[in-house]
C-alpha cells in the first residue's frame, strides 16, 4: 500500500517513473490510496498549476493504470491505520494514525511544517492552502495529541522527526525523542 497524506508535490514525486510515453508505478504491486477530496483539487484548473504542479505525471497516469484507492473521511486502512481527516494544508489532507497494542503514533503530513508551529499554531505557511482550516484544524491536533499523549512523526521537522507535545510553564512545545 502507497498512502499518500496530500497530493503536494513533495508527498507524490516518487509514485511513477516516465519510461518513454509510459508511466510506470514505483511499486508495482502495491495499491495508492488518496484522498478522493484532494483527487478533485487536484483537477480544479483553478488551483492545479499552482497547488499541484507535478500532478499530471506523478498522480493522474495511476487512474489509467487501475492503482487508486479512494478514502473518504476518517477511514480504516488496515487494523492498525487510520486515516484522520486533517483538511486546511490541501482540502483533502490526512494524517495517519497508528494503533499496535497500547501504543499510538501519528503521521502527521503537513498538519505542520516546524516545531515553532506547535507554540504558534497561528502560524501559517504559504503552502497552507486554506489559512483558517489549517489554523482550526491544527489546533484541534495538538489539543488531542498533548492530552493523550500521542507520539508524533513529523516528515518536515527536524530529523529524524519524531517527538511528543509537552507542557510546560502552561504552553505547548515539541520534544523531540
Ligand atoms: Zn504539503
Amino acid at each position: 500500500m502507497v498512502v499518500m497524506t496530500h497530493l503536494h508535490r513533495d508527498h507524490v514525486g516518487w509514485n511513477l517513473s516516465a519510461q518513454g510515453t509510459k508511466f510506470v508505478p514505483t511499486f508495482p504491486n502495491a495499491r495508492y490510496w488518496m484522498s478522493e477530496t484532494d483527487w478533485k483539487a487536484c483537477h480544479d484548473a483553478d488551483v492545479q498549476p499552482a497547488r499541484f504542479p507535478n500532478a499530471p505525471s506523478c498522480v493522474w497516469p495511476l487512474e489509467q493504470l487501475g492503482l487508486i484507492e479512494f478514502m473518504r473521511g476518517e477511514h480504516a486502512i488496515t487494523r492498525e491505520l487510520t486515516a484522520v481527516p486533517t483538511p486546511g494544508h490541501t482540502p483533502g489532507h490526512v494524517s495517519i494514525l497508528i494503533t499496535s497494542g497500547n501504543e499510538r503514533a501519528l503521521v502527521l503530513g503537513d498538519a505542520a511544517h516546524s516545531p515553532v508551529q506547535i507554540e504558534n499554531p497561528d502560524w501559517v505557511s504559504r503552502a497552507d492552502m486554506d489559512p483558517d482550516l489549517t489554523r482550526q484544524t491544527r489546533r484541534a491536533l495538538i489539543e488531542r495529541l498533548d492530552r493523550e499523549q500521542i507520539l508524533v512523526a513529523a516528515g518536515h521537522f527536524e530529523a529524524p522527526g519524531f517527538g511528543r507535545i509537552v507542557r510546560l510553564e502552561g504552553r505547548r512545545y515539541w520534544r523531540g525523542l
